[in-house]
């Protein structure tokens, strides 16, 4: 059987940011790049253009086009790699073209402006993250716990022209009410992109079992991350771990509701056995180990989030 392979976040365009490497050719630098993404049999992946702190407040918009102008130069250097666009878009994955969805992390990005994110929108951003852990114009995140609030009046305009245009709505990095927020006025389901189940691991980045239950209810996915601080509290993790949250994500939501969310490339440490984006295929004999058909694993490897992007897009 083969198998999509979706990944709903990494920030790797950064190191390119930076000078340290380009997309295009294979290092052994960081976690992802295209070469890698095709060994990995890649069908989607989710590319973050993470905004940091200290460009707020009058550099973000300065910052977000340039990251958007370095990852379609990337893009460009190969000749088997397109965007995603639109549902059609999605329709056929052709083994070793990997698919690209650009995704803003913090919107902030959109400088309080309807407008910017509808230029955003023209540029081929198709998912947001509304906040990163801090507050912005939109919403808390969840480094203001635990006093964090909910959507600003704002904030619920965004989330209402996110899904008039068709732009899938990230609750990763909110805090708790900002999500319960979002869920109460978003017509879409949405994403949260790159979090872990609180019940294995009770981090301020990680779903409670009632938030999981919501997002499954309203046809959401949870997308793990790969990230040991998230998935056992401490800096040392395995692709079991990985599993372990998958498989509890799988109990309390529903098969249909989980997906992957490496975050590579924005995570110092990562689990053994999940290295780089390369080794994403060894989840599905460990799946299988466990006990999931391969239709399950189908699922929880690419196609929910394919789905929910059909549905959102
Ligand atoms: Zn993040």
């Amino acid at each position: 059987m083969r198998y999509l392979i979706a990944d709903s976040h990494c920030d790797s365009i950064l190191d390119v940011a930076s000078g340290k490497r380009s997309l295009a050719e294979e290092t052994n630098t960081g976690h992802l790049d295209f070469p890698r993404m095709m060994k990995g049999q890649i069908a989607l992946q989710f590319m973050a253009l993470f905004i940091e702190q200290h460009y707020r407040p009058h550099g973000v918009l300065m910052r977000t086009l340039e990251l958007i102008d370095l990852i379609k130069n990337e893009i460009n250097k190969v000749d088997y790699i397109d965007l995603v666009l639109n549902k059609n878009d999605l329709n056929e994955f052709v083994s070793n073209k990997p698919k690209i969805l650009l995704a803003i992390e913090g919107g902030e990005a959109i400088c309080g402006s309807l407008g910017v994110l509808r230029c955003f929108f023209n540029l081929g951003i198709r998912s947001m993250t509304l906040t990163w852990n801090y507050r912005n114009e939109i919403a808390d995140g969840c480094g203001e716990e635990p006093f964090g609030q909910g959507l600003s009046k704002f904030g619920q305009e965004v989330v209402r022209e996110m899904n008039r245009l068709g732009m899938l709505i990230d609750v990763s990095h909110l805090s708790e009410k900002s999500f319960w927020d979002v869920l109460k006025y978003t017509e879409q389901p949405v994403i949260a992109s790159h979090s872990c189940c609180k019940a294995l691991s009770d981090h301020k980045r990680n779903l409670s079992n009632e938030q999981m239950k919501a997002l499954a209810e309203m046809g959401g996915v949870l997308a793990i991350n790969f990230y040991p601080p998230f998935l056992n509290l401490t800096d040392e993790a395995t692709i079991e771990d990985v599993v372990n949250h998958i498989t509890y994500a799988s109990e309390i939501m529903g098969v249909e509701h989980v997906g992957l969310g490496s975050d590579f490339d924005g995570i110092e440490t990562v689990p053994t056995g999940l290295e780089n984006i390369e080794y994403l295929p060894r989840l599905i004999d460990t799946l299988e180990n466990k006990g999931f058909s391969s239709e399950e694993i189908a699922k929880i490897m690419g196609n929910n989030i394919i789905g929910l992007l059909k549905r959102v897009l």
